[in-house]
């Protein structure tokens, strides 16, 4: 199941924030941690004990039960200067079995030409076989011919994929410097985190908001091939402090998208509009004569007309980035809502009480109300939405779905999202309270340029 591809201006946000956690890393630094699987100190392969692969807070569990393990395995190595048949007749095969191996193996390679150092593994299937019947010869990095014994008597060989084994990890971490160094503190492929900024893209806007003493915990599929790991899986439930606000993401398998344990979409959709009845009387034009100005202006928002003091709501959750008269706009509210989206409502008459720099807004929040000061030929609401900190125009926009679950599927996913929850690991120690209560003076941290 592959996640799925979300709309162009989730990927712009959620890229955005895993760049700019990249910040503060040199690119050697980042180079060196996407080097390949797996990070350092985090994975043991070989062993075949799951419980034996990396430090306690990322053990891993294995999910799927594996076929019936054989008796045995016995590892060969075809040395210089020898062949496969000699390996063959030291395992206790008779000539005329190692003539039936050698023959089944002729369409894929020639029995005296293998390379050396070419791996074989032998399999005593039952305590009470007295040779194996099954063997697995790694041909290259890529072909593995497994070659079995029929009841027949026969020899059989065909080419051999392993299956995958899934594993759930689990990790969590504190961020004292910065997010992306919070997932190497954990030990974590720092690939996780840019994931995670993903699923909580639309609650925590990861360029301003992070926090030192944010804490975040997750599960996170791997898959195994042969006790060795191969990829990363989905993040299967994870959570994110965000200075003392937790938000929860479940995987919906059958969806393919993160919901809260109630089953409620974590994107969230922009309302249609900031006003409840809306009349627009100018709309986004790149190429307006300016009614007042009688100059060729570009309109870059739409305007609502609407009579004073009618409520104005934000039209998405956020943080009120500026609340004051500013010139021709007159009184002006911006609302950051993500490190892409911020939206601006203009001539208002007055502000809503609590809405000031810095405060947070819910969606569908009353901000302000309607006006006509600075320059206004009446009173409307001038309201423009910005992505990256160019005009959009709001109408023409894709705005990301947020669709609650279906009720159909909300009981079964409530009892998965349940376990999932149950699954997630301690909260990692903080031993940052007082960094905590510092963090908002201190200097050092999140000023990612
Ligand atoms: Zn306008």
């Amino acid at each position: 199941m592959r996640h799925p591809r979300l709309t162009s201006p989730i990927i712009l946000a959620s890229f955005t924030a895993a760049a700019i956690s990249v910040g503060v890393l040199t690119v050697r630094q980042v180079t060196k941690f996407f080097d390949g699987l797996p990070p350092p100190g985090t994975f043991q392969d070989g062993a075949g004990d799951p419980a034996a692969a990396g430090p306690p807070r990322t053990a891993m569990n294995p999910l799927t039960p594996l076929a019936p393990p054989p008796h045995s395995i016995s590892e060969h190595v075809i040395a210089k200067n020898s062949t496969i048949a000699r390996t063959l007749q030291n395992l206790g095969f008779l000539a005329t079995e190692r003539a039936t191996i050698l023959s089944a193996l002729k369409p894929w390679a020639s029995p005296t030409r293998l390379a050396a150092g070419t791996q074989l593994k032998a399999y005593i299937l039952n305590a009470e076989d007295a040779y194996p019947r099954r063997l697995d010869l790694h041909l290259d990095k890529n072909t593995i011919v497994r070659f079995s014994k029929q009841s027949s008597g026969n020899w059989t060989a065909s080419n051999y994929e392993p299956p995958l084994e899934r594993r759930i990890a689990s990790y969590s971490g504190v961020v004292n410097g910065s997010l992306w160094n919070s997932a190497a503190g954990a030990g974590m492929d720092p690939q996780i985190i840019s994931r995670l900024t993903e699923i909580f893209g639309w609650q925590v806007d990861f360029h301003r908001e992070v926090q030192r003493g944010d804490r975040w915990r997750l599960t996170v599929e791997r898959f195994y091939s042969e006790g060795k790991p191969v990829r990363l899986g989905e993040i299967i439930a994870a959570e994110y402090d965000n200075d003392g606000n937790i938000n929860t993401a479940v995987l919906a398998p059958d969806e393919g998208q993160y919901y809260t344990p109630e089953g409620n979409s974590l994107r969230r959709m922009f309302l249609r509009s900031p006003l409840r009845f809306a009349r627009i009387t100018s709309g986004f034009n790149a190429h307006r004569f300016h009614p007042i100005l009688h100059i060729a202006k570009p309109h870059l928002g739409i305007d609502y007309g609407a009579a004073t003091g009618t409520p104005i709501m934000a039209v998405g959750a956020g943080t009120v980035a500026f609340a004051a008269y500013h010139g021709a706009s007159g009184n002006t509210v911006t609302l950051r809502h993500n490190s892409v989206y911020s939206t601006h409502y203009k001539h208002l008459s007055r502000f809503a009480a609590d809405v000031h720099p810095g405060s947070r807004v819910k969606m569908g929040q009353i901000i302000g109300y309607v006006g006509r000061t600075g320059l206004a030929t009446g009173p409307h609401l001038h309201f423009e939405l910005h992505a990256n900190g160019r005009y959009v125009d709001p109408s023409g926009v894709r705005l990301p779905t947020a669709d609650p679950l279906p009720a159909k599927q909300l009981a079964s996913f409530k009892a998965v999202a349940s376990k999932a929850l149950s699954e997630l690991p301690p909260w990692s120690a903080g031993m940052l309270t007082d960094a905590r209560r510092t963090s908002r003076d201190s200097d050092d941290e999140e000023k990612t340029q």
